[in-house]
């Protein structure tokens, strides 16, 4: 067969993935390629997935999105980071911030001059040099600035949500730019030569769809990739046992902060999500440890407003596909691998499926070499926010829950101890392959949960120490004023972006 340019995608699945894979590859190919999208109402979507984190904006940027727009449009709050409660020990907590902590001194890391002070007493909370961090014990946003003078230009954000209204709200994107969407239940799957690839889908109704290449966004199911093409899972339930979740928005009590709430409870954790027109709340749990009844009852007594909604009750299990791409189907979101949201990561990750299909955009021959470069990158992706996550669960004194007591001594993947075990030495992070979180996030977890490096970095030392004292002193205070003349959170979601009350 001669290699042609694609003609037809279609896209199996209308949820998060499916519509913002629909609206990407709409904007990009400008109607070059014909692609259509079959989803099936009365299947649903998983209706979870509220928070997320900053590289959204690039999304939304390639498809020109106006923030105010898209939050108005997704009751959308602002998003500076995670405030993990009960992780490390019950009673304690601490902050997860988007953004870096402090600015550049010399040459060591500023974590390593904050470390060299502390070791004196000196030197306050490392929170206190992350603007984030204050803007959101404050309760304050400001868009970022350009200026790198102003204390603005360091904030970084993120969004909280409705992710059935964004994807509605790319649905129109999509459909403006030409995809064509069928309703209806896919029944069957053919597959065909060269290489029993899929050919087609067929619909309940008899209605049969072909295209050259199918995107897999048919959720936990991977009707293509699994069903039709039995890819394989690796399972990582060994590493992050939590196969369950029971979700339950409520009424919205107060201000919306602008960060999200993961709390650690018995057997898993939950998860406060706030939006303008209501809060988000979640347990993530383990079956083993907990019945849904209980899950539900724990979750049902921690709501601060009135129950939104029925609980949605969801079951995965933690891993990836052993391929996400598998000849002439690429799987994104549910359908490529399940993390749970701890840290926020699936709609990135549908995100990063996207921008890397871009980078290895096929013909018909679907050249062997693009899919493995493909299949790589998602592995060392998901293999890397799985560690992040498996961090938070590991470095834990808790012992009051078989859960906990499990976490806390299994062994871990070799490459998250080694990172424990560097940091533990002297306070470095090392990042490999373009890995997703940056040193900040390791650092805030790190310490977070108790892990405390042993030494700072020497070069730390070369500054006279009075010297550094005055510079942090100044920092921290420049970073409490410039937030103190920050809006409210409230404040800055009022004008364009406010939405409109819920129906
Ligand atoms: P789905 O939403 O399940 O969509 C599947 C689509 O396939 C549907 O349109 C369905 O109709 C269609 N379909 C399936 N079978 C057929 C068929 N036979 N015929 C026709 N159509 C079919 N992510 C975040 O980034 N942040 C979060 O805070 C977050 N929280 C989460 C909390 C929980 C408890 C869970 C489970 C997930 C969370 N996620 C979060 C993940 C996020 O929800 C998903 O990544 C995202 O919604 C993408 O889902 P999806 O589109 O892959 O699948």
């Amino acid at each position: 067969m001669t290699p042609t340019p694609l003609r037809s995608i279609l896209i199996v699945g209308g949820g998060t993935a499916g519509w913002m894979a629909a609206a990407a590859l709409s904007t990009v190919l400008r109607g070059t390629v014909r692609i259509d999208l079959v989803e099936s109402e009365a299947i649903g979507t998983v209706g979870v997935g509220e928070a997320t984190i900053p590289p959204i904006q690039l999304f939304n940027q390639l498809l020109g999105i106006d923030e105010d727009t898209f939050l108005a449009a997704t009751q959308g709050t602002y998003k500076l980071g995670i405030r993990f409660i009960d992780w490390h020990r019950q009673g304690t907590d601490y902050f997860h911030p988007f953004g870096q902590y402090g600015t550049r001194i010399d040459a060591a890391a500023f974590h390593q001059y904050w470390l060299r002070l502390q070791a004196h007493g000196l030197g306050g909370r490392l929170d206190d040099y992350s603007v984030t961090t204050i803007a959101a014990e404050a309760g304050r946003f400001a868009r970022p600035e350009r200026d790198p003078r102003s204390i603005r230009s360091q904030m970084t954000h993120a969004f909280h949500f409705d992710a059935g209204l964004y994807a509605r709200f790319l649905r129109a994107r999509a459909e403006g730019q030409g995809v064509v969407r069928h309703e209806g239940r896919i029944a069957d799957v053919r597959l065909g030569p060269p290489d029993d690839r899929v050919a087609s889908v067929v619909l309940d109704d008899g209605r049969e769809l072909a295209a050259d290449f199918f995107i897999d966004c048919s959720g936990f199911r991977g009707l293509l990739i699994e069903g039709a093409l039995k890819t394989g899972y690796e399972d990582w339930s060994h590493w992050l046992p939590a196969n369950r979740a029971v979700a339950m928005p409520c009424a919205r009590v107060e201000a919306p902060t602008p960060y999200t709430r993961a709390q650690a409870l018995e057997a898993g954790w939950r998860w406060r999500i706030p939006l303008q027109h209501r809060t988000g709340n979640g347990y993530v749990y383990c079956s083993e440890y907990i019945s849904d009844d209980a899950a539900e009852a724990r979750l049902r007594g921690l709501l601060d407003g009135a129950p939104g909604a029925d609980p949605n009750f969801l079951r995965f299990t933690t891993g990836r596909r052993r391929k996400a791409w598998n000849r002439n189907v690429l799987a994104l979101g549910l359908a490529a691998g399940f993390l749970e949201p701890l840290e926020s990561t699936s709609i990135h990750l549908i995100q990063t499926g996207i921008s890397r299909l871009l980078l290895n955009f096929p013909d018909t021959a679907f050249a062997q070499a693009d899919i493995d470069t493909y299949n790589r990158l998602v592995q060392l992706e998901f293999e890397r926010v799985r560690d992040f996550i498996v961090l938070h669960y590991h470095a834990t004194e808790r012992d009051d829950q078989p859960l906990w007591r499990h976490v806390r001594s299994m062994t871990i993947p070799e490459t998250l101890q080694q990172k424990i075990d560097q940091f533990r030495s002297r306070g470095r992070i090392f990042r490999f392959e373009d890995e997703l979180f940056q040193e900040a996030s390791w650092i805030a977890v790190l310490l977070g949960q108790g892990v405390q490096p042993e030494r700072h970095d020497p070069l730390a030392d070369v500054i006279p120490l009075d010297q550094l004292q005055l510079r942090l002193d100044r920092l921290r205070a420049a970073i409490r004023e410039g937030v103190a003349a920050m809006p409210t959170h409230e404040q800055a979601l009022s004008g364009p972006a406010r939405a409109r009350p819920a129906a």
